[in-house]
């Protein structure tokens, strides 16, 4: 089969390697789509060769379901990223971001992988495979988790500091939700992503002072729920300033230690901080409701190119200009 392999130094090739099997439980999918996701991009600028690829987000039609038992052939599935070990309390409560033995899927920007069968939603024939990527991966996965960890209700006041793709997914469901979103970034074309997205206002923060603007749009009252989707010092730390009285943030750009001050950041203005990763496996029918009912999931894509043209497609997602960007084998 033909697959991605990252070289490092932002080479990409995409080369012959040898079909996976599936195992017990397990199918064989020709992948029909696959995204990119932001946190590839430290492999992909690192000056390390991969394996293969760290792609981690596909859907695609089942060919081979001799070892499985729920699937059949030509089924068509989204594939999770984190897979349970399918037994424990938490995988059998479809909790599986919980498992104490989770591994996950890897190399998928390629014709073809592997999945336990359990982790791969079946996806209905009017859902596209592109958006059927976002429906059972981190693109509406991780936005969907952070409104059930913090619920939204209508007319309150989010910001998302960073609209990468996962930001601008944060910033249509939050809006959907019927939140007044402000979206802060330092890319005006992301900007202008996320304003289509639903966001009410924008703040680019290599402009304004993002506290003062914020502080302008909510007439001093700051925000209900700030979610910190950059994954840096600096917007969590802009994130704890823009957050009001009795506020949630909700970190969830993965990053190292960043120091905060839990007297000034957090205990004199009752503020809420918590973790969300990736989403469990129970919510997923939620998520495909929510495309069902109007969320226009497929509008977080910006871009297809065909696998032999993945390292186009990795070039523009490191312009941090666009959307989803997809590749098609
Ligand atoms: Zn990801
Ligand atoms: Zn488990």
């Amino acid at each position: 089969m033909k697959a991605v392999h990252v070289l490092g130094n932002r080479q990409i090739a995409v080369e012959d390697f040898p079909d996976p099997t599936p195992g017990e439980g397990e199918v064989l999918v020709h992948v029909k789509a696959s995204g990119i996701c932001g946190s590839e991009m430290g492999g992909y600028r690192g000056d390390r060769a991969q394996a293969m690829n760290s792609g981690h987000e596909c859907a695609g039609e089942v060919i081979d379901a001799s070892r499985a038992s729920r699937l059949k052939v030509g089924d068509r599935v989204g594939i999770a990223a984190v897979w349970g070990c399918g037994e424990c309390r938490w995988c059998r409560a479809g909790q599986n971001t919980y498992c104490d033995n989770r591994r996950g899927l890897g190399g998928a920007h390629a014709e073809l992988v592997v999945a336990p069968e359990i982790w791969c939603p079946k996806l209905d024939d009017e859902t596209p495979y592109d958006v059927g990527v976002l429906l059972s991966g981190d693109g509406l996965g991780v936005p969907y988790h952070v409104s059930r960890r913090s619920p939204t209700v209508g007319g309150m006041m989010v910001a998302v500091v960073g609209t990468g793709p996962i930001g601008l997914g944060h910033c249509l469901v939050q809006a959907f939700l019927g939140a007044e979103v402000i979206a802060l970034d330092l890319s005006p074309a992301r900007l202008e992503l996320a304003q289509k997205l639903g966001a009410a206002h924008v703040v680019n923060v290599s402009e304004v002072d993002p506290i003062e603007a914020v502080g302008e749009i909510t007439r001093g009252m700051l925000c209900d729920k700030v979610i910190e989707a950059a994954g840096g010092p600096q917007a969590l730390k802009t994130a704890l300033r823009i957050v009001g009285k009795a506020g949630t943030v909700v970190a969830c750009g993965e990053q190292g230690a960043v120091p905060i001050s839990p007297a000034e950041d957090l205990i004199r203005r009752d503020i809420t901080m918590m973790g969300s990763w990736f989403y469990q496996f129970r919510e997923q029918p939620a998520m495909v409701d929510l495309y069902h009912r109007g969320l226009r999931v497929g509008d977080l894509i910006t871009h297809h190119f065909p696998l032999s043209e993945a390292a186009q497609g990795f070039r523009v997602m490191d312009e941090a200009k666009s959307g989803k960007v997809m590749l098609e084998p």
